[in-house]
């Protein structure tokens, strides 16, 4: 089977890949993630996938414009999870279904499958929904259960492993808390 596996980062592409090898597959990769943010973040994971291409000979194909613009129509006032995530995954899915079918893949997948705080059932949805309307197969698999293999992969080869999703609304619900705790300290009289 010709497989098209879109990958959302380096980390999450480890077990998935490991796991695909190990049944005699050899998927073809596909970096397309507009959901990345800031810029710089956005350039370290692709130079991190670019890393874990060179030393597990993974084939990639990258459509890898920043594309913020692109990403925030998408999006547009969508701004909690239940919302939001499931416009960027359709984005995404959609790109590398496309992607699958006029490089004449048999299937498309995603490394989203393999995140334990992503949101599993809908990934599978919507790639099921996908495939039936590009009429491709969406290869799928619960790759969560590679969880813990998979962050032992990616520290075994020391490659940066990120705090947050992608986009800047997860970064801020990463840090939440702390943010609260800064404003808090703002608004008290101990604040210089
Ligand atoms: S949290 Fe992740 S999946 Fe959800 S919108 Fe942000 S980047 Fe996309």
């Amino acid at each position: 089977m010709k497989l098209l596996l879109h990958i959302c980062c380096g980390p999450c592409s480890l077990y998935p890949l490991t796991r695909l090898r190990k049944d005699g597959l050899e998927p073809v990769g596909y970096f397309f993630n507009p959901n990345i943010h800031p810029y710089m973040e956005f350039e370290r994971r692709v130079n991190v996938l670019m890393e874990v291409s060179r030393r597990l000979d993974f084939s990639i194909r990258w459509q890898a414009d920043y594309g913020l613009d692109e990403w925030m129509d998408v999006i547009g006032t969508a701004r909690l999870p239940v919302d939001r995530c499931p416009r960027c995954y359709r984005m995404r899915l959609e790109a590398t279904a496309r992607e699958a079918v006029a490089g004449g893949f048999d299937a498309f997948s995603s490394t989203l499958l393999y995140s334990r705080y992503q949101q599993h059932d809908k990934i599978h949805g919507v790639g099921e929904e996908l495939a039936a309307r590009f009429k491709v197969n969406f290869f799928y698999e619960d790759f969560r259960k590679g969880w813990v293999e998979g962050i032992e992969m990616a520290k075994a080869l020391g490659i940066y492993r990120q705090p947050y999703c992608g986009c800047m609304f997860s970064e801020r619900e990463r840090y939440l808390k702390r943010a609260n705790r800064l404003g808090d300290l703002l608004r008290s009289a101990d604040c210089p």
